[in-house]
């Protein structure tokens, strides 16, 4: 878990009783450090103050929705329902108003996890096709997929939010790990290979509809 939190005296003590109950917890105190964690990749769960010294939470959830998914519970002291509907509107997964206890904070974290799916298998299937992360193995119609490196985990992430339309930006990423630049044609080029590899073209998508502009998705072909 990442905690974006300027107060020391919370900081200290949230991190602290989450990790009492088994949660690995970095904290950031700035927004622009707090970005740059969380776009890294490496949490599941991002827990954020909205007020802090450098940049608006506003502002960092923007960032942060922009190339990542990761669930974010916003700690927020104006409990208004406009600034709620709006941060919620931006992306944030859920909220929380301050001061909150460490309990009332862990029930929102159990339940933005199982709701996001951050705890579920590592077995992702999306109709004939199913990838084993562990193994990283992908197989389409039970024939396994000879698929480079970054061909699977470009699957793999399209998998774990199917149906959903996801920017270049956001797979380079997540799956190139460059949140700040990245060509769209790296993405295309391997687009293009996966597409083949699953047989399937452009011009007649079956598991991989991209739309220009604004970014690509993975369907069951038979929903
Ligand atoms: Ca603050």
């Amino acid at each position: 878990i990442l905690l974006i939190e300027d107060d020391l005296r919370i900081r200290e003590s949230i991190a602290r009783s989450l990790a009492a109950n088994g949660y690995a917890v970095e904290s950031r105190h700035e927004g622009m450090a707090g970005v740059q964690a969380a776009v890294a990749g490496e949490f599941d769960l991002v827990i954020l103050d909205l007020g802090l010294p450098d940049i608006d939470g506003r502002e960092v959830i923007k960032m942060i929705r922009a190339v990542s998914q990761v669930p974010v519970i916003v700690a927020t002291a104006r409990d208004e329902q406009e600034e709620i509907v709006r941060l919620l509107d931006l992306g944030a997964d859920d909220y929380i108003v301050k001061p909150y206890s460490a309990s009332h904070l862990e029930a929102r974290i159990r339940a933005v996890l199982r709701r996001t799916g951050a705890e579920a298998s590592t077995i992702l299937t999306v109709g004939g096709l199913v990838i084993d992360q562990d193994a990283h193995e992908a197989r389409l119609d039970g024939e396994l997929l000879d698929l480079a490196a970054k061909e699977f985990d470009m699957l793999a992430y399209l998998a774990a939010h199917p149906g959903k339309m996801v920017s270049k930006r956001e797979i380079l990423a997540q799956v190139w790990r460059l949140p700040y630049g990245g060509a769209d044609k790296t993405v295309d080029v391997h687009l293009s290979w996966l597409r083949r590899k699953l047989g399937e073209t452009a011009a007649e998508p079956r598991y991989i509809h991209t739309r220009r502009g604004v970014g690509v998705k993975l369907v069951d072909p038979e929903a």
